[in-house]
């Protein structure tokens, strides 16, 4: 079995695997290391990756790409409407106030959502792996902006879940990057030296994320982010071609803007002069044939101006790298390098705010493109017990504020923080209400996160009953930031305390029970695989775990007259709370506090699809699965009988190898014979199943193959080179 890691790109995706010899890129079916994140649709097939691309100019409304950007909003958001103004494909409102592409395929209109279209994209990575590796691929783990709320990354993993990949972790963009960069160095500050801190900025195509991490012999521990989610390379595109759609129109009166197909081949050639730009050129001419209205087009640019017309980009660009050093606490002499992966990074202008901001230069240790796959493709062999790693202890961060709300009673504060920003992830806390009756809380997040919506979820917790007493029951509540950094309720129990000691096969000890509670959950957080792997994958997450972190408990009293006051150490890290539960067992049992523990049924309102809309879809990519690849099989008949009627002619020719190995007239039937099939290929032979063309295949080759087969013969026969010798 492989583990893979993903880099999910809003341009281009990266797939690393974990050998045993170490961390390998796979190129696709193009040999290339990046695909495309592109995904188009003919009357016949998908089209998916390079050759998505490829033919994006021509078949602009089937064409569609930038969809990281779309997971897990809704259609009246803000964003999306900004994005929808450089789609040229169609984009509407579904029922639900999702997002719905429209595009033709097979010939029928069709609507399709942001999941859909990235699980096409992932059907396109999994199989590009698979032809690589000669092997299944499933297990793997996908990059994910560290900015992307519990909406998106729920979004992500359902689109995962589509393509039939099981995704041992959704691991932030810069954490992964940080994972490629610590692993290999040899010379990090034992565990108990002052850390190494280090930033990596990673620039890509929609966006900029940066991140300090601390790192020591075997850790990181990721302080702080700070992210612009609209803020990337293709800005610096957007600039130029705005600035040269002015420009034609005042030198040409030519309007680009009003020409899809004009603007986005202008943005192809305007990206390619900005890349040229951050080589050495300063000054380059831009041509464009064939513009629109059958005119060309030229201009130049020059770097200087440029980088006047990309001010607010490169504002924003140092307003986000000014804000990690707050959000860390850290000032620039605290900081020993500074990172940079991520195409745009490739800018010299990005390169000197980062300068003038750390007050050192960039770094470029890491390859640029590939970082974020490697790590995430480390982190994969982490976690599955396929293959063995070097161990290295990863604690991230969640990067906003999550507080949690609930039906207060008697003027009480119905509402708390939970995760303040930056809290290390994944991490779990335990939460006491005392209730008589079912109740529920919501989650949402109170920081300004990039999304108009800050809900996160609601969870009714259901089945609480009063006491005999008639008195209030203590509910636990276990909020997560889980292993894919969405912050859930994973369990609620109710918990009975006894002052006693007398044995009572119904009583447990507190704390052995929730270890056991632990156990049970880790199945949630692996999802999925087999019980034996999950409980592998646990004992080596346990190995991984940071050192012990001491949580208190946060007691929330519904009813202010039932106020005790009871702390504990709660686990964190998965199910890592061994250590903390074996001290407290002890402590517990002195105490001689028993504890009986009742899981309680949770009713979640969360974001993402219901197990059987994902059916639903899975059944429909599986059956679009099964078009293309009846689509390639006929394909690929047509071109192997193209392939043979000019294989098979051409050596017949005059001076050729087969033409002496046949009678002359039949050789003449044979050629005609040929030059018909060509014609037929091309006319009413274009389009038909692939039986028609193996059968026509096969009588070609009851002809072909004896003439080959004839020359074979003379060449074997002893002496053979001389007749021929002798023949010509
Ligand atoms: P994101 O991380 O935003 O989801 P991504 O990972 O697909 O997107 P990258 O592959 O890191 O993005 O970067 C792509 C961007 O980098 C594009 O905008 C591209 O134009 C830009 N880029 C690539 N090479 C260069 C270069 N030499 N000079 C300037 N920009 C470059
Ligand atoms: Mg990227």
């Amino acid at each position: 079995m492989s583990v893979i890691g993903i880099d999910f790109g809003n341009e281009s995706c990266y797939i690393a695997v974990a050998k045993a010899g170490g961390i390998e890129t796979i190129t696709n079916d193009y040999s290339l290391r990046g695909t495309p994140s592109c995904v188009a649709f003919s009357p016949k097939n998908r089209i998916l990756g390079v050759a998505a691309k490829n033919q994006m100019v021509t078949n602009m409304k089937n064409t569609v790409f930038g969809f990281k950007r779309l997971l897990g909003r809704k259609y009246s958001d803000p964003h999306v409407q900004k994005e929808l103004k450089h789609f040229p494909f169609k984009v509407e409102q579904r029922a639900d106030g999702g997002i719905g592409i429209r595009v033709n395929y097979l010939g029928e209109d069709n609507l399709f959502s942001p999941e859909q279209i990235t699980a096409m994209l992932f059907t396109k990575l999994k199989d590009i792996a698979a032809t690589a590796l000669q092997t299944q691929v499933n297990d793997c783990v996908i990059s994910v902006p560290s900015y992307f709320t519990n909406a998106e990354r729920n979004a992500l993993l359902d689109a995962a879940s589509i393509a039939g990949l099981n995704v041992l972790r959704l691991m932030n963009e810069t954490t992964a990057t940080a994972l490629a960069y610590g692993i290999y160095k040899q010379d990090l500050p034992a565990p108990e030296e002052k850390p190494r801190n280090v930033v990596f900025v990673d620039f890509g195509h929609s966006s900029l994320q940066v991140a300090a991490c601390a790192f020591n012999k075997g850790k990181l521990r990721v302080l702080a982010t700070s992210a612009d989610p609209f803020c990337g390379g293709r800005d610096i595109d957007m600039a130029l071609a705005e600035y040269f759609c002015q420009d034609f129109l005042t030198r040409f009166k030519l309007d680009a803007r009003k020409n899809q197909r004009a603007f986005l081949r202008l943005l192809q050639e305007v990206e390619k002069i900005k890349k040229q730009m951050s080589a050495n050129s300063t000054r380059l001419p831009l041509n464009i044939e064939c513009f629109m209205e059958e005119r060309d087009v030229s201009g130049e640019m020059q770097r200087s101006l440029m980088e006047q017309l990309c001010t607010e980009t490169f504002n924003r660009v140092e307003r986000t790298l000014r804000g990690l050093l707050h959000n860390a606490k850290l000032r620039p002499e605290d900081i020993s390098a500074v990172e940079i992966v991520g195409g745009s990074t490739r800018v010299p202008a990005v390169k000197n705010l980062i300068e003038q901001v750390f007050g050192k230069q960039a770094s470029t240790t890491l390859n640029q493109d590939e970082a974020v796959s490697r790590g995430c493709a480390l982190q994969c062999a982490m976690l599955s017990p396929a293959v063995r790693v070097r161990e290295f202890n990863i604690t991230d961060v969640q990067p906003y504020a999550v507080r949690l709300a609930w039906d207060a009673a008697r003027g009480e504060d119905g509402d708390m923080e939970v995760f303040p920003a930056f809290h290390a992830a994944p991490f779990s806390k335990m939460l006491t209400f005392y209730r008589k009756e079912p109740f529920s809380v919501s989650a949402y997040y109170s920081d300004q996160v990039p999304y108009p919506d800050s809900f996160i979820g609601q969870w009714n917790i259901k089945d609480v009953q009063p006491t005999a007493e008639g008195e209030s029951q203590k509910v636990k509540l276990k909020v997560r930031v889980n292993i894919h950094g969405i912050v859930t309720v994973a369990s609620a129990s109710l918990v009975e305390k006894k002052q006693d000691s007398s044995q009572n096969e119904n009583v447990e000890m507190e704390n052995s029970n929730d270890n056991a509670q632990g156990t049970q959950d880790a199945p949630m957080e692996t999802n999925g695989g087999s019980q034996e792997q999950q409980q592998q994958q646990q004992q080596q997450q346990q190995q991984n775990g940071p050192d012990n972190q001491e949580v208190r408990e946060d007691e929330m009293k519904g009813e202010p007259q039932q106020k005790q006051s009871w702390t504990q150490r709660v686990g964190q890290w998965f199910s890592g709370e061994n250590n903390d539960d074996k001290k407290d067992k002890s402590k517990d049992k002195s105490k001689k506090v028993l504890v009986k523990t009742i899981e309680l049924p949770i009713d979640a309102r969360t974001h993402g699809y219901a197990q059987h809309e994902l059916n639903s879809y899975m059944e429909q990519e599986g059956k679009m699965q099964a078009q293309d690849r009846q689509e390639k099989e006929r394909a690929d008949a047509r071109n192997a009988l193209e392939e043979y009627v000019y294989e098979l002619r051409g050596k017949l020719s005059e001076g050729e190898v087969l033409h002496d190995f046949i009678a002359e007239d039949q050789r003449q039937r044979l050629v005609n014979q040929l030059d018909a099939l060509e014609q037929w290929l091309y006319d009413e032979g274009e389009d038909q199943n692939r039986q028609v063309y193996s059968d026509k295949l096969g009588e070609l080759r009851t002809e072909g193959e004896p003439i080959k087969q004839r020359r074979l013969e003379f060449e074997l026969r002893p002496g053979a080179l001389d007749d021929y010798a002798l023949a010509i």
